[in-house]
């Protein structure tokens, strides 16, 4: 199927590209923090500082005790979360690479990752109290899908960041859609505007701008040369920090905001007011620990090295061989299926349609063997918009646009391409 390629596509994309941002961030001339302070600060690393602040910054706000990140990739925010709220909190990715336990033992990851392929999730009802998915909606094929799944597995809230996944207008939805190519792997294929994401998300929903330009050390909208010296400026924790409070004091959508972030708490599950206070410890937080991981990557770099020149003195400990654990198979259910799941040597088993997966290192690959038919069923529009019929019929729209725009691009629109510049390009 041409929608399974393109998924498959985009992993092994993600996969090779991993090697290389590895490379680069061990780079010594592009290190972003030198003994703990900022001393490179650039506008890609503050963005993603402000990212965490304002993901966190809901956290303090939850009542919470578990937490799965969605689509973790290379990052380690359930390390963050389990350091700040001493809670159990899971690494899910469709690389499975990146949820290998050979990043550094404290991260997290030995028993508490699993590898899957969204839109389907292979854990069982309220699994997690916390679902987190930051920065993946833009490149899903099956978007409104995946957010039912999430729905599902969450016990409490679900937590949504989407950079380039909110237009600012339809008519900017239109252009953005009109200019995707599918046949580029990991390409940003899902628009939506504020009124969409609504009828996704239904009564109680909250939500924010991601980035408020007018807030940050530069404009979002220069040319990142020209944003280069505000931000070298900020070459010492205090004035980093600043930056950052300044950053995410702005929610507001409109003129100079980028992205959304969206809550959604399930009912009764409580959200206690904001507390500014919180944000300049927060951010001085995230700061040490983004500088800590920076230092870890050199270091991890250098032990990886040894161990390929004397494979003698690599432990015996955490090992490929190592079988799923117990507690993290009873969180999870079969792809394909929805029927519990087995240990079954390395991988895991269903006991009720008898499909096995593979897996290594205590990491089940759970991909569904199902073809999907590409319909949205109407088990995720009711997880979704339970009865409101006015609600089913947006998203039912969406998601029929969202399928048209699947199909690849013929002539004239690839020649109209090379004519009208794209709303889509960075
Ligand atoms: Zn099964």
């Amino acid at each position: 199927m041409d929608r399974e390629r393109r998924e498959d596509g985009a992993r092994a994309w993600i996969a090779g590209n991993l090697q290389r941002s590895v490379r680069a961030s061990s780079d010594p001339d592009v290190r972003v923090y030198a003994g703990g302070q900022p001393q490179r600060m650039s506008p890609y690393e503050f963005a993603r500082l402000v990212r965490k602040l304002k993901i966190f910054r809901w956290l303090e706000r939850f009542e919470f005790g578990s937490f799965l990140d969605l689509a973790s990739g290379f990052e380690h925010i359930p390390y963050l979360v389990t350091e700040r709220y001493s809670v159990p909190a899971y690494y899910a990715d469709m690389v499975h690479q990146f949820n290998l336990p050979i990043d550094g033992l404290f991260y997290g990851k030995l028993d508490h990752a699993v590898t899957l392929q969204l839109p389907v999730l292979p854990y069982r009802d309220d699994a997690f109290d916390v679902v987190l998915c930051s920065e993946v909606f833009e490149h899903l094929v099956r978007p409104i899908e995946a957010i039912a799944e999430m729905m599902r597995v969450a016990r409490k809230y679900v937590v949504l960041t989407t950079l380039e996944g909110l237009a600012v207008n339809r008519w900017r939805r239109i252009l953005s859609h009109w200019h995707v190519d599918v046949r580029v792997p990991h390409v940003e294929r899902n628009f939506l505007v504020l009124d969409e994401f609504a009828a996704l998300f239904g009564d109680g929903w909250q939500h924010e701008s991601l980035l408020y330009s007018p807030n940050f050390p530069a404009s979002l909208v220069e040319a990142v040369t020209d944003q280069a010296p505000a931000y070298d400026a900020l070459d010492d924790t205090d004035a980093l920090v600043a930056a950052l409070c300044r950053a995410v004091s702005e929610g507001r959508h409109g003129p100079g905001s980028l992205g959304v972030v969206v809550v959604k708490p399930k009912a009764g599950a409580l959200v206690r007011p904001p507390r500014i206070q919180v944000d300049a410890e927060l951010a001085r937080w995230l700061v040490a620990k983004a500088a800590f991981e920076e230092e870890w990557t050199q270091t991890a770099l250098g032990i990886w090295a040894a161990l390929e020149r004397n494979p003698a003195l690599r432990p015996k400990d955490p090992a490929p061989d190592r079988p799923v654990a117990p507690a993290l198979l009873a969180l999870l259910r079969c792809p394909d299926c929805g029927g519990p799941l087995d240990g079954a040597g390395t991988g895991a088993r269903c006991g009720v349609c008898g499909q096995t997966f593979p897996g290594d290192w205590g990491v089940p690959i759970l991909y569904s063997s199902r073809p999907a038919d590409g319909a949205l069923t109407d088990k995720a529009l009711s997880r979704l918009c339970g009865d409101s019929r006015r609600r089913r019929r947006v998203v039912r729209r969406i998601a029929r646009r969202l399928r048209r725009n699947e199909r690849a691009p013929g002539p004239v629109r690839k020649l109209a391409w090379r004519l009208l510049p794209s709303p889509n390009a960075p």
